[in-house]
């Protein structure tokens, strides 16, 4: 899988010669291989693309790597050297650089060696990001499905006892287990009080009956990343913690209805957020509804109050309202979604009424 087609296609728009691609994210999303942190830069042109690397990838990038050339770097021939070679040849003017993502220092040492005007064009990529193809998202659910089977597994080994870290471990283990690459980001598991941290880190936190567990996790399949929150109770579950379940399931599931392409990231957001504040909880959820998921977990765009651009046909974003209760509990629901024309497909599988294990 590759993009530089798509990419080079952008570039006329944009007024740009060429684009150059030094973040990790980005250069998997053109090429479709991956090289660590600044192990490689990317450059795409209206004819041609290139993939410069070390000779600790070359072998590897020439396996992976369709549809660019690849070229090495040596002693005094840095990305600079190699960058402005290419310059040369194509008579590139303007370049597009990732101003989301390039350090200020790269900055500075790219202007002063490369003779172009360097040009922010992080948006073209996004948009680009936004719109998954058929192979983007069979790796998406792909990487849904096997967060699922752990999920499925760890649901037979919680009970009081067990401590958050332990479930996170066992999360992380099976995900690799079921085929995953890699995980899509530490897994937050918390129970009990701390469930009203959304993004709190196990701890040796001890489960007892009567509480929630919170388990917010997903996993890497070739590249592209999956999410998912769900909220068991251990035990038994208090009215309390059923009410509140079925106002956050409610409020997902509003969401989830209001969500197409075309309607605005505030809209859907909207839509869910007006379900937890009728039933009086709405200075409990404080982050926004969704975000979008592909190759980085959080990507563009956004189903946030922010966010008043139509979302596009194509994105992958997440729907996970909840509602936290400071030193008392907490509970969210996540599901990934695709948009389409006339509403969403959900990604993901899992039953989501409440669980009392
Ligand atoms: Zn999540
Ligand atoms: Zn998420």
């Amino acid at each position: 899988m590759n993009h530089f087609q798509k990419i080079a296609g952008q570039l006329e728009a944009h007024h740009l010669d060429a684009m150059l691609l030094t973040g990790e994210a980005n250069r998997f999303y053109a090429s479709g291989f991956h090289s660590a942190g600044t192990d490689g830069v990317a450059l795409v042109t209206h004819r041609k693309s290139y993939y410069f690397t070390d000779s600790r990838y070359t072998e590897a990038a020439g396996r992976h790597v369709q549809g660019a050339e690849i070229r090495e770097t040596g002693p005094g021939r840095g990305y600079a050297v190699l960058l402005s070679e290419a310059i040369q040849e194509h008579g590139i003017r303007r370049l597009g650089f990732e101003d989301a993502y390039m350090a200020v220092r790269d900055h500075a040492a790219y202007e002063k060696a490369l003779k172009c005007e360097l040009v922010p064009a992080t948006d073209l990529l996004w948009a680009l990001r936004c719109v998954k193809d058929k192979e983007e998202l069979d790796a998406m659910v792909a990487a849904q499905r096997i967060a699922e089977k752990a999920l499925e597994q760890i649901l037979e080994e919680i009970r009081p006892g067990v401590t958050e870290k332990e479930i996170a471990a066992r999360l992380q283990y099976l995900m690799l287990h079921f085929g995953a690459e890699n995980m899509s980001f530490d897994p937050i598991v918390v129970s009990g009080p701390n469930g009203s941290l959304p993004h709190g880190v196990p701890g040796d936190r001890v489960i007892q009956g009567g509480e929630f567990v919170t388990m917010d996790f997903g996993c890497i399949c070739r590249g592209y990343c999956s999410d998912m929150t769900r909220t068991v109770a251990v035990g038994f579950a208090t009215e309390e913690m059923q009410r509140i379940y079925q106002i956050v399931l409610a409020a997902q599931k509003a969401g989830i209805a209001a969500a197409r392409a075309g309607v605005s990231g505030k809209e859907v957001d909207a839509a869910a957020r007006s379900i937890i504040s009728a039933a009086g909880y709405g200075g409990y959820f404080g982050h926004s509804f969704g975000h979008g998921v592909g190759v980085e977990i959080h990507e563009a765009p956004n189903a946030s109050p922010m966010n008043d651009k139509a979302l596009p046909e194509g994105a992958v974003i997440s729907a996970e309202p909840g509602i936290y209760l400071p030193g008392k509990l907490g509970v969210r629901i996540e599901d990934v979604i695709l948009l389409t024309g006339d509403g969403c497909k959900n990604l993901t599988k899992a039953p989501k009424e409440l669980i009392i294990l």
